[in-house]
C-alpha cells in the first residue's frame, strides 16, 4: 500500500512537472508573440501591397511569390508549392441595380456572386418574387415564379450566439438559390446578403449551378437594400428590379499551394499543418478572411524558431490556394499527402478571423478529443476556454479521410460577417493583439500536440 502511495505521488509530481515546464513554453510563445510578434507587419503587407487574391488573379500570384519569399527569408527548413489548377472567374465593370417603382428609380448596391453569369449586357428586369426559404419558392410553383427574379430575403438569425451557425442557416440561399429559382424559370435571383448588421455593403461568396438548369444570373444585395425592397413590395407587389452585371469565367488558371516547413527532429515523417487560404474575394483586401490565419500559420512556425524550440515532429504552414471558390488547393494537398505517403497526425486551421482567442473545434474520434482534454489547463489561462468537438476547417477538410485529426481555431464570432466578403474586409478592421494572441493559441496547441501526438 505504502509503495503504491509513494508511486502515485511520483507520478502526480511529475506530471506537475510536465505540466508545469509546458506552461512556461506556452507563456513563452505568448510573450514573443506580444513583443515581438511579426504576423501584423506582414499582414499589413499582404493585404496593401498585395491586395485582393482571387484565384487566378494577379493578385493571388503575387501573394504566392511574396510568401514563398517570406518563408525562405525567415529561413524554414524547406518552402515548396504545389500545382493546382484554379477556377478564374472575374467580376468583370462594376455591378448596376435598381428598384423600378411606377415612376421612382431606386439604386441599390448589389454585388454578383462568384460563379455567377453575367446579365445581357443591357441588364436583366423582371418582377419580383420574395421568398425566405426553397419549400415557400417550390409551393408559388412555376406559375408564378416564371420571367420573375427571385427574392431570397431570409436573414441570418440574430438569436444565435455564434454568428457562423448563423451563417450556416442562411448561406443555402446564397449557394444554391439561382438554381432553385431557375428549376422554375426565373430569370435571376437576388439574395440577402449574409450579414447580422443592416448596412450598405453586398456581401459576395460562392454559388454553384446545378446540372441541366439554366445559368440565371445571381448577385447578392445589401441588408439595407433587402429591407428597402421588401418594404416597397409589400407597398406595391408589382415594382420590378434591375440588374446588370458583367462576370465572367474564363478557363482554369495554374496556381500555387505555399508550403513552409521545419522539419522535426525525431519524427520527421509525421507532419502537423498548420493552415489558412491565400486566395480572397475580389472587393476588399482580405484581411479577415484570410490574409489573418495564414500570417498567423506563419508565425506560428518563426515563433517556434524564435524560441529555439525544435519540434519533434514535422511543422508545416499551409497557405491553400482557392478556398472561396473550388477548394481546389485543399484537396490538392490531400491527394498529394495520400500520393507521397506522408503521415499528417494533425491539421490546424485558422479561417475564422484574427479575433479574440475562445479556443479550437476538434474533428477526430472520441479517444483522440480526451487525449486534448488534460490540456485544458495549459490553455485556459490563455481565454481558450471553447475546446470540444467542432469544426475544423475548408481546406484542411479532405485530410480527414487519411485519419488526420483537424482543429479551427475559434476565435470571437462576433464582428466576423460585419466584413466577411465585403468591400471592408481590410487591414484596418484587424486588431493586431487579437491577431497576434490568435498566432500564439495556435502554437500552443500545435507544441502541445507536438509534444505529447495523438
Ligand atoms: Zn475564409
Amino acid at each position: 500500500m505504502k509503495q503504491t502511495i509513494t508511486l502515485l505521488l511520483i507520478l502526480c509530481i511529475s506530471y506537475a512537472q510536465a505540466q508545469n515546464a509546458d506552461s512556461v513554453t506556452i507563456r513563452k510563445f505568448y510573450n514573443e508573440a506580444l513583443a515581438n510578434g511579426k504576423s501584423y507587419e506582414w499582414l499589413r503587407h499582404l493585404t496593401k501591397q498585395v491586395g485582393p487574391r482571387l484565384s487566378g488573379s494577379t493578385g493571388a500570384q503575387k501573394a504566392v511569390d511574396w510568401t514563398k519569399q517570406l518563408m525562405e527569408q525567415e529561413g524554414f527548413d524547406r518552402v515548396f508549392l504545389q500545382d493546382v489548377m484554379v477556377p478564374h472567374w472575374v467580376r468583370g465593370a462594376k455591378e448596376v441595380a435598381y428598384i423600378q417603382n411606377g415612376k421612382q428609380k431606386t439604386t441599390v448596391p448589389i454585388a454578383a456572386l462568384g460563379g455567377s453569369v453575367a446579365t445581357a449586357p443591357k441588364g436583366v428586369e423582371a418582377g419580383v418574387i420574395e421568398v425566405t426559404s426553397f419549400p415557400e419558392l417550390r409551393a408559388l410553383g412555376a406559375d408564378k415564379v416564371k420571367g420573375k427574379i427571385v427574392f431570397y430575403n431570409r436573414p441570418m438569425d440574430p438569436t444565435k450566439i455564434n454568428t457562423f451557425e448563423a451563417y450556416g442557416g442562411a448561406v443555402d440561399q446564397r449557394a444554391n438559390g439561382a438554381t432553385e429559382a431557375a428549376k422554375l424559370g426565373a430569370v435571376g435571383a437576388i439574395v440577402r446578403s449574409m450579414n447580422p448588421r443592416h448596412d450598405d455593403y453586398p456581401h459576395v461568396g460562392g454559388m454553384r449551378y446545378g446540372t441541366g438548369v439554366p445559368l440565371i444570373p445571381t448577385a447578392a444585395i445589401s441588408t439595407n437594400g433587402a429591407d428597402l425592397l421588401s418594404k416597397m413590395l409589400k407597398e406595391n407587389p408589382n415594382l420590378t428590379f434591375y440588374f446588370k452585371q458583367n462576370c465572367e469565367t474564363l478557363p482554369d488558371a495554374k496556381s500555387y499551394n505555399v508550403i513552409g516547413e521545419i522539419k522535426g527532429s525525431e519524427k520527421p515523417d509525421e507532419i502537423i499543418v498548420v493552415g489558412g487560404h491565400l486566395d480572397s474575394w475580389d472587393l476588399a483586401e482580405g484581411a479577415q478572411d484570410d490574409g489573418a490565419g495564414c500570417m498567423q500559420s506563419i508565425e506560428v512556425l518563426r515563433l517556434f524558431k524564435a524560441l529555439g524550440i525544435k519540434p519533434k515532429r514535422t511543422l508545416r504552414a499551409v497557405m491553400f490556394m482557392n478556398e472561396e471558390n473550388g477548394l481546389r488547393g485543399g484537396v490538392q494537398y490531400a491527394d498529394l499527402a495520400k500520393k507521397n505517403n506522408e503521415k499528417h497526425m494533425a491539421a490546424v486551421e485558422s479561417d475564422a478571423g484574427g479575433f479574440t482567442p475562445r479556443g479550437f473545434g476538434i474533428v477526430g474520434t472520441p479517444e483522440q478529443r480526451a487525449k486534448v482534454m488534460p490540456w485544458k489547463p495549459l490553455l485556459a489561462p490563455y481565454g481558450l476556454l471553447e475546446i470540444g468537438a467542432g469544426g475544423g476547417g475548408a481546406d484542411i477538410g479532405p485530410l480527414a479521410q487519411s485519419g488526420t485529426v483537424l482543429f479551427g481555431f475559434r476565435p470571437d464570432s462576433q464582428r466576423y460577417f460585419d466584413y466577411h466578403h465585403t468591400a471592408v474586409d481590410n487591414f484596418e478592421v484587424v486588431s493586431q493583439r487579437e491577431l497576434e494572441l490568435g498566432a500564439a493559441s495556435m502554437a500552443a496547441l500545435i507544441y502541445l500536440l507536438d509534444q505529447y501526438g495523438l
